[in-house]
């Protein structure tokens, strides 16, 4: 059985300032809710500058904490760059890897990707490693074609590992307001798993895959109720803790 995670993701905003009030606010509504860590796990991925502070108030109130991004390299002449050692020290335990805006805008590569995903596993940093096509490639039907190709280079990296997350993320639908139909995510989400058993029996049993691309409280049930689909990776509604409480909510549901 897959414990479902509902990951939030922040990226570049909200302010140090305002994480206190955020996490109260989560904390508060979820609490109405009855929410409980052991049936749904609580994820938010910070900025950088916020994440001493986020880990802090997060674990007092059962919310894992996760880097955005991290180097692949340990330590060095990397000017602007944030190490996993130093997110360990801070006590990060979680990172996103490979998210599409990195692929995008930092021409991140599947073969960083990779390098990125196994590091963090050695160094005990569980990834959350994002995949998923264009809207192009959807088109021109070659999704499961792409899915593999970002995939593979992955799983042959982590062999010998089995503590990490994927998350399905189509980028015609991240903060488009599009979303994957229920039967479209949980067709890509099927055939990433049927990747994962092939390369290793239990992780086709054990790793969780996460939808992302314009979850909302409104669409969270459909997608969650889908055999595949083991929680979710939310931007945009992320960003309002009541928004999020719900998402939460409604994903526990399932
Ligand atoms: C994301 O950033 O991972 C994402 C899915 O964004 P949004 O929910 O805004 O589409």
């Amino acid at each position: 059985m897959r414990k479902p995670l509902i990951a939030g993701n922040w990226k570049m905003n909200l302010l140090y300032s305002k994480v206190p009030h955020y996490m109260e606010t989560l904390s508060v509504e979820l609490k109405k809710a009855n929410w409980s860590k052991q049936a749904v796990e609580v994820l938010l991925a910070a900025p950088f500058p916020f994440l001493g502070l986020s880990r802090e108030l997060g674990e007092k109130l059962g919310f894992f904490v996760a880097a955005q991004n991290i180097h692949e390299k340990a330590d060095g002449a990397y000017t602007g760059e944030v190490s996993i050692p130093m997110l360990k020290d801070l006590g990060i335990q979680w990172t996103l890897i490979g998210h599409s805006e990195r692929r995008q805008y930092f021409n991140e590569t599947d073969t960083q990707v990779a390098s990125k995903s196994k590091f963090a596993l050695q160094q005990g940093i569980r990834p959350i490693i994002c995949i998923g096509e264009t809207r192009a490639e959807r088109e021109s039907g070659k999704t499961n074609e792409v899915l593999e190709n970002q995939l593979l280079p992955v799983l042959e990296a982590v062999q010998g590992f089995d503590d990490f997350v994927l998350a399905y993320e189509p980028v015609w639908a991240i903060g488009t307001g599009l979303t994957a139909s229920d039967e479209q995510a949980q067709d890509a989400h099927a055939y990433i798993r049927a990747l994962l058993a092939k390369s290793n029996k239990a992780w086709g049993e054990k790793v969780r895959i996460l939808y992302g691309g314009s979850v909302k409280s409104t669409n969270i049930k459909g997608l969650m109720s889908q055999s595949d689909i083991d929680g979710a990776l939310v931007g945009g509604a992320s960003l309002d803790p009541l928004e999020f409480s719900r998402i939460v909510t409604y994903g526990s549901s399932h």
